[in-house]
């Protein structure tokens, strides 16, 4: 054989071993070395159509080098999904200018491209019971959850927060629906209390914090992470840190506020 024949021969060969080395992987499956990057709120992050000037800072650092993000809005009530889009359109462009489509917009297989081609994905608030459920019956949820392993950026507020974690323990909503299992997408090795009261507002502190460590006792090979209002935990190139806000930790028997800043080893997947 020539040389030529040789080195085409070869390139061949190299390029049929990465189209079925992708091929194996799959479209959406971690990429060599591609570390989770996942962002959660504890809610009311936005102040009207802008996110609040103390969170802007972190959404501009988890979303801003975003070209295509997939909003989540099945906890918005339906009627208020086009409005709630137009909202975040409105604050993402000002973290970093990317165009932000709704999955409301599209049918279920529409929905799916739209969540394989986008760069960044953005779980809203309202209703756990109903997101989670949504999630898992058009199989979005183990979808996102693959996104995310291959390392798009990926946030959630409140309830998007909640379907973040392991399982929905600790969500303040009603089941006002069904869902086949409380298993949530495990982004984060936690279940998660969002709208946690700061300690300023004494009465509902403790009423709350009781309900979490009551919670515990009852699951006690858990941890719940707890998210104050605008407070946000962000894991990031292999470390968790609390970026903004209030946030506590609780586990059976003890429980820590976290320090804005410091790692956070317990919430590394
Ligand atoms: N309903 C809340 C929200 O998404 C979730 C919760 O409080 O657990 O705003």
């Amino acid at each position: 054989m020539s040389t030529d024949a040789l080195l085409s021969r070869r390139a061949f060969l190299s390029a049929a071993a990465a189209s079925v080395a992708v091929h194996a992987r799959g479209a959406g499956a971690p990429a060599a070395g591609a570390a989770p990057s996942v962002l959660v709120s504890g809610g009311a992050m936005m102040r009207g159509a802008r996110f609040a000037p103390s969170v802007e800072e972190v959404m501009r650092a988890h979303f801003g080098a975003v070209r295509r993000l997939a909003l989540v809005l099945h906890a918005t009530h339906p009627e208020e999904r086009d409005a709630m889009e137009a909202r975040l359109q409105v604050a993402c462009r000002e973290v970093g200018g990317s165009t932000a489509e709704s999955l409301h917009r599209r049918d279920a297989e529409g929905a799916r491209a739209l969540l394989r081609e986008a760069d960044g994905i953005f779980i809203g608030g309202g209703e756990t019971f109903v997101l989670l459920g949504e999630l898992q019956r058009t199989g979005q949820l183990a979808l996102i959850r693959e996104r995310a392993l291959a390392g798009v950026p990926c946030g959630g507020s409140s309830a998007g927060a909640n379907v973040s974690g392991r399982r929905i323990g600790t969500t303040n909503d009603f089941p006002v629906a069904d869902v086949a299992s409380r298993e949530a997408l495990g982004l984060l090795p936690v279940t998660i209390n969002p709208h946690h009261p700061a300690p300023t507002n004494d009465a509902d502190f403790r009423v709350r914090a009781g309900k979490i460590r009551g919670y515990l006792r009852f699951n006690p090979g858990e941890r719940v992470l707890a998210l104050g209002d605008a407070a946000v935990v962000r894991l990031h190139g292999g470390t968790a840190r609390l970026a903004a806000g209030q946030a506590w930790l609780y586990e059976a028997g003890r429980d820590r506020e976290l320090v804005a800043g410091e790692p956070v080893p317990e919430l590394i997947p």
